[in-house]
This record gives C-alpha cells, structure tokens and sequence, in this order.
C-alpha cells in the first residue's frame, strides 16, 4: 500500500496541469483512490514544507501545485491561466545584488493569454 503522501507526490509530479488541492483530490479519486479532502490538504502542505513540491499563488485563484523542477511562469491576467516556461536562471544574477544566501526565486510574468486574446479581439479568430 503507498502512502497517501506519495500517491499526491506522484500526481503533482506527474501533471503540468498545475492542480488545486481538488483537481488532485479528483484525479485520485479517479484513479480508484479514495481520500478525504482535508487529507490532501493536508499532504500537500506537509510536502510543500519539505520543499518537495511547489506552491503556486496567484491572487483570486485557489493555490495551485508544480513540480520542483526550475522553470517560470507566464500568468494569463484575465483568466489565471498558468503557463510554463524557461526563462534564463537568474539566481547568479540575483545573488550578485545582495549579501544575503539567496535560496531560490519565483518568477511570475503577466500576460494574456491567446485564448483570452481571441475573446478580446474576436476579429483575429481567424489566427492558427
Ligand atoms: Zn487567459
Ligand atoms: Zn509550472
């Protein structure tokens, strides 16, 4: 039998979907894993603390969950949308500014997001 720690590690890392806590809840659920929601609440919070998943955080959206792996994101500022993306690693650059131990940064980059254009602009549908 795997944890319920570990099935919820293994959902996270496995999507880049970047779940809220009930996608991931659903997502087991589905997979013939039945937990309560709290537990996976719970779970998340305990890895997030072990820094073995990352926390996203945008304001007006529930939290969502990402892999570890260093990567950025492009934050759609009309529906929240998440987007992946690998942005130059700034942390040498960072680390140059301050005396402190820099441990890692979170990038967040706004935009809108193609769909959201298309809706904005319904006259460039038309685009691939
Ligand atoms: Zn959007
Ligand atoms: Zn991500």
């Amino acid at each position: 039998m795997k944890k319920n720690a570990d099935l919820i590690l293994e959902t996270v890392l496995q999507s880049s979907a970047h779940m809220t806590a009930e996608e991931i809840h659903a997502a087991l659920r589905d997979s013939g894993h039945r937990m309560a929601l709290a537990t996976v609440y719970n779970n998340l919070a305990q890895l997030h603390s072990e820094g073995r998943i990352r926390k996203v955080c945008v304001e007006g959206h529930p939290d969502r969950y990402d892999k570890m792996i260093r990567h950025d994101h492009l934050v759609c500022r009309r529906c929240g949308k998440l987007t992946d993306i690998c942005f130059q690693d700034l942390t040498k650059l960072l680390q140059s500014q301050t005396d402190e131990e820099l441990l890692s940064y979170d990038l967040q980059v706004s935009y809108i997001c193609p769909a959201c254009r298309r809706t904005a602009h319904p006259a460039s549908t038309t685009d691939p």
